[in-house]
């Protein structure tokens, strides 16, 4: 007969209600999705509903790309959090950090002076990865930025990424060189209490920030850049007029809507739950690893935050985990060996025996991924 319902991942028969061990516990993908009971809760008020005839024109009343309302509206949110200053400085919106990365490596490049693109390691895929895709002789991906740093930085440009709290092994990173010759682009995706104590607002030239990882809404396709420097400012504007001239009017709209909801009562409600949720994943994780001397998981320390006052515990987006034993080099193939798979090491230009594995997604996926982990661990116990 037909399926009742379509069933989740791990579950089969005509209910859903058969659990499928062979099923694969996937903590590949950073998918924000802890985040959707909060929403599922908020339902009625988070809304918008969009008629045929609402928003069609390219632009908006006063010609602009972008809505004014939401504009203000970032500002507000970054004044409650505390994580960025914007005061005196230009907003770009884009369709996600994805498009605003880019945009900034064009903006901050020479055409007389070629750039070096370099972020420390380990580093999101992400940087080399669209760096080596678009492959302009303005700039090019020259690998881990600690190589760089005692080297006299004055031969060429050098564009550095830094990546705090760090994706993918939740460190607040400071940019590794510094000098007249040296940009930065700050990557704040995470700089969020659900994933990390905000221990003071970031003040840098070029901050980028997404609503994938503030919100969870990583479908909505929507990211922002904080920019200090007014050319810097037009060659982004004109990256993004020539390449989709605009972010949709619909998802200004949906993000507008969001962001109300969640600066409300000073973002306690939404920020509370993150916290919360990310806190007791990392604690599950940690105690089941706690035993293992064949797996180790990067060390975090509770730290003090501004925005929640308190001394906060670690809340990692990813668990970096390391295979100790040295014949295990690919550490995701152990992994697999209990049906799980996470990100391998190399593509963050680390080794294989290391693999970063998300806590971000929905709680089933968490629960099943910690299952499994555990029973790793045990089996281990058991040789020994
Ligand atoms: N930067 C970092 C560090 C990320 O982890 C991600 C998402 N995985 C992005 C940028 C891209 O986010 P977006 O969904 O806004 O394109």
């Amino acid at each position: 007969g037909k399926p009742v319902c379509e069933c989740n991942a791990c579950y089969g028969g005509p209910s859903c209600s058969v659990f499928l061990t062979e099923c694969i516990a996937d903590a590949d993908s950073g998918d924000p999705m802890f985040l959707e009971p909060f929403w599922v809760k908020h339902a009625a008020s988070s809304t918008i509903v969009v008629p045929g005839w609402h928003r069609m024109s390219y632009e908006f009343n006063d010609g602009s790309l972008v809505s004014k309302e939401l504009d203000a509206r970032i500002r507000m949110l970054h004044a409650v959090v505390g994580n960025a200053v914007t005061d005196g400085r230009y907003i770009v919106f884009g369709g996600g950090a994805t498009q605003l990365l880019h945009a900034a490596v064009h903006a901050l490049s020479d055409p007389f002076s070629p750039s070096r693109v370099v972020a420390s390691t380990p580093y999101y895929p992400v940087y080399r990865e669209q760096t080596e895709f678009f492959n302009s002789q303005d700039y090019k991906f020259e690998g881990d930025a600690s190589l760089y740093k005692n080297t006299r930085v004055c031969e060429g440009n050098f564009i550095e990424f830094v990546t705090s709290p760090n994706n993918p092994d939740g460190q607040l990173k400071k940019a590794v060189l510094e000098g007249q010759y040296v940009k930065t682009i700050h990557d704040l995706a995470y700089y969020w209490p659900h994933y990390t104590a905000v221990p003071a607002p970031v003040e840098e030239d070029l901050m980028i920030f997404t609503l994938s990882k503030l919100t969870g809404h990583g479908g909505s396709r929507f990211g922002w850049a904080i920019i200090k420097d007014e050319a810097v400012y037009e060659r982004m504007l004109n990256y993004m007029s020539l390449s989709t001239y605009g972010v949709p009017r619909e998802t200004q709209l949906r993000v507008l809507k969001l962001l109300k909801l969640a600066t409300e009562n000073e973002g306690k409600e939404m920020f509370n739950f993150g916290y919360k949720t990310m806190s007791n994943r990392w604690r599950k994780l940690s105690k089941t690893m706690s035993t293992s001397k064949r797996f180790s998981i990067q060390e975090l320390e509770p730290q003090r935050c501004s925005f929640s006052q308190k001394l906060r515990k670690p809340t990692p987006a990813f668990a970096w985990l390391k295979c100790e034993r040295e014949e295990d080099k690919d550490c995701n193939a152990v992994l697999n060996s209990v049906n799980v798979t996470g990100r391998d090491g190399s593509l963050f230009g680390a080794e294989s025996r290391y693999v970063r594995l998300s806590l971000v997604k929905s709680e089933d996926d968490f629960d099943l991924l910690l299952e499994r982990m555990g029973l790793l661990v045990s089996r281990e116990n058991d040789d020994s």
